[in-house]
C-alpha cells in the first residue's frame, strides 16, 4: 500500500466514524431541537436522493401543504400515532399496511425484547433455543385445526418461500393455483404467486408451474384443477389470502373458501392460507380462516406477528404435510428466523391479542368504523365507489387514482396515515392498529368527510 492510500483510508474511516458518532448521538435522543430536526430532514433527503433511492422522494408523501418535506418520521406517540421530526402528530391508520395490531411500541411486547436481549440476543445456531420451541407450542394451540409444526422466518416473503418449498417436498407435485389481485411478496417464489404484472414483468420467467385464477371464480379454479390432471400437471397447492389485502381489500365470495377446500382434497392438493395481513386478530379473528371454517394445510403469518417490534414471520403446518422436513431438517433453513427476539416479541403479542381482547375489538371498532365511513361518503358517490371491509381491515374504492390519491394526501395534511400511494390509489386501505381508540376514529371518520368535501374531481 502507498502511503498516499493509506492516509487516504484513514481519513475516509475517520469521517465516517465521526458521521457515525453524530447519528449514534441523535438515536440516543427522544426529542430533537428544531436545528437538529432540520438536519435530520436535510441528511435523509439528501441520503435518500443520493444513496437509497431517489424514486422513493417522488412516491413518498414527501412534500406536505404547510412545509416541505415535513415527513421524516421520528418517534412513536402513543400506541396509535406517531410523530414526525416537527413534532406534528400522525394517527396510523395504515399500520405499517398491517404490522401495528398491539398498537405502535406496545409496553409488554417492547420489555420482552428487552428483556430477552439483555439475556442473549441471538442464539448459538447449535444447541436448541428454548423461545422457538415455546413460540411453536403457542402456534400450535391458537391456530385452527390440526396445524402443528412451525418454521420461523423473518419476513412474509419468507413465510410464503417455506410454504411453496414445502409444499413441493410434500407432494412432489410443481403446479400452483394462485388468484388474480394476490399478493404472496417480491421474492422470486412468492413473487411467483404474486399477481400484480408490473412487479413480475421485468423477473419473467417465474419459477414453472404457477397458474393465476380469478380470485372469486370457483368454476375457473375448478376447470384448472381439470385441466392440471388432465395434462399431468396435478396441482400441489393452492396458494391464496383468505381476504386480498394488497389487492384492494377483496372479500372472498359466499362459500368461496369453502369450495376451494373441497376441490383441493377432490385433487388431492394442499391448501395455503397467506394469512400475513389478515392474522393476527385483524379481520376480527385472532385469523381470517376463522370466518370460514375453512383449516388449511399450511398457513403464513408475519407483519404483525412480531407484535410491531421485530421483523418475523411463522409457516405452520399439520403434521401429515410438515413431516416432510422431518427426516432432513436442514432442507429449509435460515439464520436468523425464529431468533429469540422475534420469538420473544411474538409471543408477547399473541398474550396482549388474549389479555386485551383485540380480536374483538377490531370486530366491533371495524363495524363502527364501516358505518361510520359510508356515512361520511353518503353525499360523495361521484368520489366514492365503495367502502368494504371485515374487521379493521378497510377499504375504500375511488373511481379512479387521482381522487384516491388526493383524499390519501388531504387525510395526511390533516395528520392521517392511510395507505395511498402515487402508483396504487384507487383504493386505500385503512388498517390502524387494533387499539385505536373510539375518539380516535371519530376524527378519522370526520376528517374523511372533511376532505372529501374539499377534494376536486
Ligand atoms: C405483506 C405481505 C406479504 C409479504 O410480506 P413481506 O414481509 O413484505 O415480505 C405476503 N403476503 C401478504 C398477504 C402480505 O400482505
Amino acid at each position: 500500500m502507498t502511503n498516499q492510500t493509506a492516509t487516504s483510508a484513514k481519513e475516509k474511516y475517520a469521517s465516517v466514524y465521526e458521521y457515525s458518532n453524530q447519528v449514534l448521538d441523535l438515536i440516543a435522543k427522544q426529542d430533537i431541537t428544531k436545528e437538529e430536526a432540520a438536519w435530520v430532514t436535510r441528511q435523509t433527503v439528501e441520503n435518500f436522493r443520493d444513496h437509497v433511492n431517489p424514486g422513493f422522494l417522488q412516491y413518498r408523501k414527501s412534500v406536505t401543504k404547510d412545509t416541505q418535506f415535513a415527513s421524516v418520521e421520528w418517534k412513536d406517540s402513543g400506541l396509535n400515532a406517531f410523530q414526525d421530526v416537527n413534532g406534528k402528530e400522525y394517527i396510523d391508520c395504515l399500520g405499517g399496511f398491517g404490522i401495528y395490531n398491539v398498537g405502535h411500541g406496545h409496553p409488554k411486547v417492547k420489555q420482552a425484547v428487552i428483556n430477552q436481549m439483555n439475556r442473549q440476543a441471538l442464539h448459538s445456531q447449535d444447541l436448541l433455543d428454548p423461545l422457538r420451541a415455546m413460540l411453536a407450542k403457542i402456534l400450535a394451540d391458537v391456530t385452527p385445526g390440526d396445524l402443528k409444526y412451525a418454521f420461523f422466518g423473518n419476513s412474509g416473503t419468507e413465510a410464503v418461500e417455506a410454504a411453496l418449498k414445502l409444499a413441493k417436498m410434500y407432494s412432489s407435485r410443481t403446479t400452483f393455483i394462485a388468484t388474480t389481485k394476490a399478493f404472496h411478496g417480491k421474492s422470486l417464489g412468492s413473487l411467483s404467486g404474486t399477481a400484480k404484472g408490473v412487479f413480475r414483468k421485468p423477473f419473467l420467467p417465474m419459477i414453472p408451474g404457477f397458474k393465476h385464477v380469478h380470485f372469486g371464480d370457483i368454476d375457473m379454479m375448478r376447470k384448472t384443477f381439470e385441466a392440471c390432471a388432465m395434462t399431468g400437471e396435478d396441482v400441489a397447492a393452492v396458494i391464496l389470502e383468505p381476504i386480498q389485502g394488497e389487492g384492494g381489500v377483496n372479500l372472498p365470495p359466499e362459500g368461496y373458501l369453502q369450495a376451494v377446500r373441497a376441490l383441493c382434497d377432490e385433487f388431492g392438493a394442499l391448501l395455503i392460507f397467506d394469512e400475513v395481513q389478515t392474522g393476527m386478530g385483524r379481520t376480527g379473528k385472532m385469523f381470517a380462516a376463522e370466518h370460514y371454517d375453512v383449516v388449511p394445510d399450511i398457513m403464513c403469518l408475519a407483519k404483525a406477528f412480531g407484535g410491531g417490534i421485530m421483523p418475523a414471520s411463522a409457516t405452520i403446518a399439520s403434521e401429515k404435510v410438515f413431516s416432510s422436513f422431518f427426516e432432513n431438517p436442514f432442507m429449509h433453513t435460515t439464520t436468523f428466523g425464529g431468533n429469540p427476539l422475534a420469538c420473544a416479541a411474538a409471543i408477547a403479542t399473541f398474550n396482549v391479542l388474549i389479555e386485551d381482547n383485540l380480536p374483538q375489538r377490531a370486530s366491533e371498532l371495524g363495524d363502527y368504523m364501516l358505518k361510520g365511513l359510508r356515512e361520511a361518503a353518503a353525499n360523495y358517490g361521484d368520489k366514492v365507489m365503495e367502502i368494504r371491509g371485515l374487521g379493521l381491515l378497510i377499504g375504500v374504492e375511488f373511481h379512479n387514482d387521482e381522487i384516491g390519491y388526493e383524499v390519501s394526501k388531504g387525510l395526511f395534511d390533516n395528520g392521517i396515515l392511510v395507505a395511498g400511494t402515487l402508483i396504487n390509489a384507487k383504493t386505500i386501505r385503512i388498517e390502524p392498529p387494533l387499539t385505536l381508540t373510539y375518539e380516535e376514529a371519530d376524527k378519522v371518520i370526520a376528517t374523511f368527510k372533511k376532505v372529501l368535501g374539499e377534494v376536486k374531481i
